[in-house]
């Protein structure tokens, strides 16, 4: 996620008032849970938005994270990781350069090292607007790729693979390849309707072209750790597919028989989709965020 202005009007805010120096950690209780094999999850124990899903290899080697949430909830994930290890940090992959994903970056950055696809080291550098404000050098990614790049550690191959343009143009998903565990970053938000970072590269088009090719490379029995929302399998990745497409088609279909934004939410064209509005956005917020997108 990342606020943006659209969001900015649409949003229960908790990034913004983060932006603004006022969010307050303090309540957020996260705790380390097991997925399978080497791999374990941060989760929220508490309701308080805590950032993006924190995907853990944990062995013999160490540790390596995927993602880090925000930089006031460091202590919190040390405390939760020495529950299974107490090995260090040594490697951070970050999904995409949003701040709910990479804040921490500052922190564990002084101790590991920070890997990212090359466009997240650039969007992070330059910032964007002012919710998300230029990061400082000691959080930047160390180490950069462009379409994939492979961390061998605790007896497996972990394997980041770039997808262009889907929820930002930054995004890259993990593949756990012998604990059969695939962390989605922000290209999954399961069972809430998804942020598309247009202005940060992303497309609903991309989006579903990313999940489809993704859908016949992840095995059916692999756990899927989604950028937002629980643990899931290929079944909850395929809903939210279906979903996209359905929604993003009702939308298109609307702008093309030249219908204003205003129009579609009035006529409640997403009214099947109520359930997917328990999140970050309600139906009309992705009526909006998909019309501006599709009418590009
Ligand atoms: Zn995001």
């Amino acid at each position: 996620m990342r606020t943006s202005a659209l969001t900015l009007a649409v949003m229960a805010l908790p990034i913004v008032a983060l932006a603004q120096g006022k969010q307050d950690f303090s309540k957020v209780q996260v705790k380390a849970t097991k997925v399978a094999g080497q791999v374990y999850v941060i989760e929220d124990v508490t309701p308080e938005f805590s950032g993006g899903n924190i995907g853990v290899s944990v062995g013999a080697d160490g540790i390596a994270l995927i993602d880090d949430k925000f930089a006031p909830l460091a202590n919190k994930i040390e405390a939760a990781l020495k529950t299974i290890s107490d090995k260090p940090v040594r490697f951070v992959i970050n999904t995409h350069y949003h701040g709910d994903h990479t804040d921490g970056n500052i922190v564990f950055g002084q101790k590991s090292t920070i890997i990212a696809h090359e466009n997240t080291r650039k969007r992070m550098l330059a910032g964007a607007g002012k919710d998300q404000p230029p990061a400082p050098p000691a959080a930047l990614p160390v180490i950069t790729f462009e379409d994939k790049l492979s961390v061998h550690i605790n007896g497996e191959e972990v394997r980041a693979i770039h997808f262009p343009s889907g929820h930002t143009d930054t995004d890259v998903v993990i593949f756990f390849t012998k604990s059969n565990v695939v962390h989605m970053g922000d290209d999954f938000f399961n069972g809430i309707f998804p942020f598309i970072d247009v202005d940060g590269g992303g497309s609903v088009k991309g989006l579903i072209a990313n999940l489809q090719k993704l859908l016949e490379q992840i095995p059916a029995d692999a756990k899927i750790i989604p950028g937002h929302g629980a643990v899931a399998t290929a079944k909850e990745l395929r809903a939210f597919l279906t979903m996209l497409k359905e929604t993003s088609a009702i939308v298109e279909a609307g702008i093309k028989a030249k219908k204003t934004l205003d129009q579609l939410k009035k006529e409640k064209v997403l009214a099947k989709y109520d359930a997917w509005a328990k999140g970050f956005f309600k139906a009309d917020d992705f009526i909006e965020l998909l019309y501006k997108d599709l009418k590009r």
